[in-house]
């Protein structure tokens, strides 16, 4: 199935409701804007065929009982200064191989929900996964020895759930990691059990990318 930038391609169960907690968003909104102002998510009518890039989640408790429910951007907000509640959704559920998410919130999910969803399911100790674009990350994958999927393995296909799991190891404290998506143009994940962990070790790894090209 070819892929498209920004294109939902799963099955949505979707319910209209109220925002989610604003409490769960302070973090989420920090590092989406430091992310825009690095470039590595946003919206540019020069890449991707101008569809927004990028999207951060994080987990949340969820009182029916989904064990991997998680608050994430909606669909097509990349090109927004800021977000408000209102551009956040819940996932409560999603499934990679019968390619179905569910959510419940003010908007649709980001179409890279799936991905998101299945390192939540990889790993209990994840609690948030953010997902950039770097051309540059992309490129020095090699030279930086980074653990990157396999070509074959979309967004949120089965096929990317196995290769995080071949990939993973469990996380243990605030533990942060990255990893390159070989099947999806300039696409890594950061993920981790703490906000800043996982978003400095980014910022970090976008930064041995650079001067990897300047060397
Ligand atoms: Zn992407």
């Amino acid at each position: 199935m070819p892929e498209t930038e920004g294109v939902i391609q799963f099955q949505l169960n979707f319910q209209a409701s109220p925002a989610p907690a604003p409490g769960s968003l302070p973090e989420l909104n920090a590092w989406r804007q430091i992310f825009k102002q690095l470039g590595l998510l946003g919206q540019d009518p020069a890449r991707y065929d101008g569809f927004g890039f990028g999207n951060l989640s994080r987990r949340v408790p969820h009182p029916a009982g989904s064990e991997n429910a998680f608050v994430i951007s909606g669909t097509q907000t990349g090109g927004l200064a800021e977000l408000s509640p209102e551009h956040y959704v819940t996932v409560l559920d999603c499934d990679a191989t019968r390619n179905t998410v569910v959510a419940t919130g003010p908007i649709k999910p980001s179409s890279e929900s799936l991905t998101h969803g299945l390192l939540y399911q990889a790993d209990p100790a994840i609690a948030w996964v953010m997902h950039l674009h770097s051309p540059e990350i992309f490129d020095c994958q090699a030279a930086l020895d980074l653990p990157v999927t396999a070509r074959h393995a979309g967004c949120g296909t089965p096929q990317l759930a196995e290769e995080v799991a071949r990939i993973h190891t469990k996380l243990s404290g605030t533990d942060a990691r990255l990893i390159v998506m070989g099947g999806h143009e300039d696409g890594i994940l950061a993920y981790g059990a703490d906000p800043h962990t996982t978003g400095s070790l980014a910022v970090a790894t976008q930064a041995r990318a650079l001067q990897s090209l300047f060397s």
